[in-house]
């Protein structure tokens, strides 16, 4: 057993407008009550698009729910001409409690690389959000046998400047590329071995209080019928999830059984 609070974290991606966002937070937030859900003892999240964080915050307000949401993406600048992008400031204005870094489909439809990822955690640490840094190797990687390596080199070039205080702030989500939307998922095993070997390197770069605070999650292809199994390894602090998400009885269940 560790301290560590648990989350469940659901990355919808580009699905679902703000209607469609509306009804599956008033659904799941009823799922949640009904099944009398201990918020203390696991954290829940979701990730709207940046379209309908206003409508998911009007609701978590108005029906004081204890369901955070963060943004997918962050800009690395506070303001300005720089079509397209959301600030730091204006997420933090929304009440989003995390922003996702790093993940794989940013790295690679926009591309977003490490010196960008380092600016995007900075940027939502000074503004009090969390960032949750995606690491995780291809299935090249994996081939060769070097996915360990490879995942904390990730965690590491992006948070080698950080302070103490800093990292201690982070989340990390170990996603293997080949395992998100797949279907395949890592064995308990293997995201075991990775979220240890992250952790381990955050006791060496930093020290073991900022390491044992840090929550690791497992993202690739999460369900219902491999959470259990996932969430019993030591190292594994949750989940961050894609696919599943976009399912609210499915979410609840995966809740549950954190
Ligand atoms: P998936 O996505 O659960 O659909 O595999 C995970 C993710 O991209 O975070």
């Amino acid at each position: 057993m560790n301290a560590r609070i648990p989350m469940v974290a659901g990355n919808w991606k580009m699905n679902f407008d703000h209607i469609e966002a509306t009804a599956f937070v008033q659904k799941f937030a009823w799922n949640l009550k009904n099944a009398h859900f201990n918020f203390r003892r696991c954290e829940v999240a979701l990730f709207p698009s940046f379209t309908s964080l206003r409508s998911v915050q009007v609701l978590v307000q108005s029906d004081k729910l204890k369901i955070h949401y963060g943004a997918q993406a962050i800009s690395v600048t506070s303001q300005g001409a720089f079509t397209g992008d959301v600030s730091a400031d204006m997420l933090a204005a929304l009440g989003c409690s995390y922003v996702i870094v790093g993940h794989s489909e940013r790295r690679k439809y926009h591309p977003e690389d490490d010196a960008d990822i380092v600016d995007q955690v900075r940027a939502a640490l000074a503004d009090g959000m969390q960032p949750i840094l995606c690491v995780g190797e291809s299935f090249e990687e994996r081939r060769q046998g070097i996915e360990l390596d490879f995942a904390v080199g990730q965690v590491r070039d992006v948070t080698r400047d950080l302070s103490d205080e800093e990292a201690s702030r982070l989340i990390v989500a170990y996603e293997p590329v080949w395992a998100i939307g797949t279907g395949m998922v890592a064995t308990p095993q293997s995201a075991q071995d990775a979220a240890h070997a992250i952790r381990e390197d955050l006791k060496a770069t930093f020290n073991d209080q900022v390491a044992q605070t840090v929550r690791i999650l497992y993202g690739g292809s999460v369900t219902s019928k491999n959470a259990v199994e996932l969430i019993g390894q030591e190292d594994v602090d949750g989940f961050l999830i894609g696919g599943a998400a976009l399912h609210v009885d499915e979410l609840t269940t995966i809740c549950k059984q954190v």
